[in-house]
């Protein structure tokens, strides 16, 4: 669906993304996880098309519809209207609709509620509800548990593995936490300006450029 071949990335006169082959298949689920400032949120907008590869290229199948969350949390929250209204932006939507997707992404209940009065749970859920609002093929989600404790977290991840099983879409999201995220990935890709380790979320977990990023000791050890 989507793909990094030898993408660099440069701001000013760093180099933050160095030679990254990313690619996601259809149907496919793959997070990336890496420290802060690793690049992860620009790997992204890279695929995206927001920010420019100073070398290499990004390949998008034809036509591809994109659900995409970003990171950016406190500015959802501070908007001054009710869910409702949010779904309705940038594409207006029916209220039949905007019922379907809330109660999709299991909060039936909060088209009403002010966006300032949701739970951290609550908001990630229906930025959800309105990236797949345009029927996407691939979702692509910055952070999408941000905020959220460790049930909300296997929570979230449990809905986005459901949403996959009744669609088929494919995601591409980023996770701080490999463990929590791990039962619903097919492929993990580690990243810290290029791509340290990647494969299988059990593969990914053992691997010792993994660990050693991580501050984790050598498993079993
Ligand atoms: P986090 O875990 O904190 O979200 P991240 O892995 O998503 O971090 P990025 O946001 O991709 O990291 O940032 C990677 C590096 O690129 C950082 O050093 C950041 O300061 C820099 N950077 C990101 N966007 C820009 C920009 N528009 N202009 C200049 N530098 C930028
Ligand atoms: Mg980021």
């Amino acid at each position: 669906l989507i793909a990094a071949d030898h993408l660099c990335v440069r701001f000013g006169g760093s180099e933050v993304l160095h030679d990254v082959s990313i690619a996601v298949q259809p149907g496919e689920i793959v997070t990336i996880v890496g420290p802060n400032g690793s690049g992860k949120s620009t790997l992204l907008r890279a695929l995206l098309g927001i920010v420019p590869a100073a070398q290499g290229r990004v390949q998008r199948a034809p036509g591809l519809r994109i659900g995409y969350v970003p990171q950016r949390l406190a500015l959802d929250r501070s908007l001054p209207m009710t869910v409702r209204r949010f779904l309705s932006l940038p594409v207006r939507v029916s209220d039949a609709a905007a019922s379907q997707a809330l109660a999709r992404v299991g909060v039936p209940a909060v088209a009403q509620m002010q966006m300032s009065s949701l739970s951290g749970g609550q908001l990630q859920r229906v930025l959800l509800a309105r990236a797949l609002l345009s029927d996407p093929q691939l979702l692509v989600l910055d952070e999408p548990t941000q905020g959220l404790d460790q049930p909300g977290e296997a929570g979230f991840y449990q809905l986005i593995e459901d949403v996959r099983a009744q669609s088929g879409v494919a995601v591409l999201m980023v996770s701080h936490d490999l463990h929590v995220v791990m039962a619903a990935s097919d492929r993990v890709v580690c990243l810290n300006g290029h791509v340290c380790c990647e494969g299988t979320p059990h593969v990914v977990s053992s691997a010792p450029e993994y660990r050693a990023l991580f501050g984790l000791g050598t498993k079993g050890a």
